[in-house]
């Protein structure tokens, strides 16, 4: 008899496992694509008279688990998961500005936001204006045709509170749309849509994720404005993969616990940095001393502030290097959020593409060196800092 190598090789094994017991957690649907039985039930789905799968750029199970997860924690009614967090900022934005329209934004973005919003868009002839979210009053900047504002809920790297009630009052008098990168907060510490943001966005490869493994991004709002992230996202095509969702979903698990461990963790450390004397200033919304605290305790949750943090070392750029380079189990590390702490340098990292001038007008020091803190014990943190600084 002939061997039919390569038809078994494909066809052996197609079907779901026969049991009459089922996996406890979501397996991986590590599929491109989904067969139907026939040209009616293709059709339903389409039409979306039944629920379905098709291609996995269009949806996974496993992005709906993450929608049902994401929707109930932010109080959103969609929600689409991305590759990465710029995926879901550039989404976002593109579903609602078209050639001839007006952004306001804040100057203290993500690097990679920044530089979109100043560099891509011009080329679609969007318009950009940067103001200080925080201390400018933003009404004077709208214009007839400001379709978007846009802003973080805490500012990097220097921790900085928006004032979302506030800001979104403004923005939908004017008829314009409000968009939040809650990427630092969570929704456990603020939830922006219920503070009047219209789109929430994540870069998922930070807490949500929280282990340093996956890159994702994720945007909640309500049905109609993901529909149109949908839309065009199909036709751009940043989708998260399955495996990669499904890491997600196993870290979702422990968002809650992890964010108050970071934050309690954070206010500890902080407070000892405050108070060392090679660090003359610490930037953490937890703290009384930061201009923002008064906004911090009414717009989050919980009394927590998160993890993040910066300090400005005695000494500028010379001393800030050799902070890092003494610094043993905490690793100097371009990202944040991990179960480690770890410290970025952001003039050398996330702020590198602003020259001297912006990074002035941003208030980003030589000497500002910036923490993650993360889940270990605290009095090791605190021990290593301390003999850090005390070399410099
Ligand atoms: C990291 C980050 C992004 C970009 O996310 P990626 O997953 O790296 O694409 C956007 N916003 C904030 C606040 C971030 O920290």
């Amino acid at each position: 008899m002939k061997k039919e190598f390569a038809t078994n090789l494909i066809h052996k094994g197609e079907q779901n496992p026969d049991s009459v017991s089922k996996p406890k957690t979501l397996p991986i649907f590590m599929t491109s694509v989904f067969s139907f039985d026939d040209v009616e039930t293709l059709d339903s789905v389409y039409e979306g008279h039944s629920k379905g799968y098709i291609y996995s750029r269009n949806g996974n199970p496993v992005h709906d688990v993450l929608k049902e997860i994401m929707c109930s924690i932010d109080e959103g009614e969609d929600s689409q998961v991305f590759s990465s967090g710029m995926a879901a900022v550039t989404m976002s934005i593109l579903s609602l500005v078209k050639s001839g329209d007006h952004i306001i934004a804040d100057n203290v973005l993500y690097g990679g936001t920044y530089q979109f919003l100043k560099n891509e868009l011009s080329k679609f002839n969007i318009e950009v204006t940067f103001i200080n979210a925080v201390e400018d009053n933003m009404e004077k900047y709208f214009k007839p045709n400001t379709k978007l504002v846009y802003v973080e809920t805490i500012s990097n790297p220097l921790m900085e509170i928006a004032d979302l009630p506030k800001i979104s009052k403004i923005t939908h008098l004017h008829n314009a749309k409000l968009i939040v990168d809650n990427t630092f907060a969570t929704p456990i510490i603020c939830q922006p849509l219920r503070l009047g943001a219209d789109i929430v966005v994540y870069s998922a490869t930070k807490y949500l994720c929280g282990h340093s493994d996956i890159t994702g991004g994720i945007a909640v709002s309500n049905k109609e404005l993901i529909k149109n992230i949908r839309n065009i996202s199909a036709l751009y095509g940043p989708m998260m993969s399955p495996f990669d969702g499904w890491l997600l979903i196993r870290s979702l698990r422990t968002l809650e616990i992890r964010m108050i461990q970071h934050s309690n963790n954070a206010m500890k450390l902080a407070n000892f940095l405050e108070n060392h004397d090679k660090i003359t200033n610490v930037f953490y919304p937890g703290l009384k001393s930061s201009p923002t605290n008064k906004t911090a305790i009414k717009n989050f949750s919980n009394n927590l502030f998160g993890g993040m943090m910066s300090i400005d070392v005695e000494g500028g750029e010379e001393s800030a290097c050799k902070l890092i380079k003494s610094l043993d189990s905490i690793k100097f590390v371009p990202s944040l959020a991990g179960v480690a702490t770890s410290v970025s340098y952001p003039v050398k990292t996330s702020h590198r593409a602003l020259n001297d001038d912006e990074l002035a007008k941003a208030n980003i020091s030589k000497g500002l060196i910036r923490i993650s803190t993360g889940l270990e014990n605290i009095d090791s943190i605190i021990s290593e800092f301390d003999s850090a600084l005390n070399k410099i």
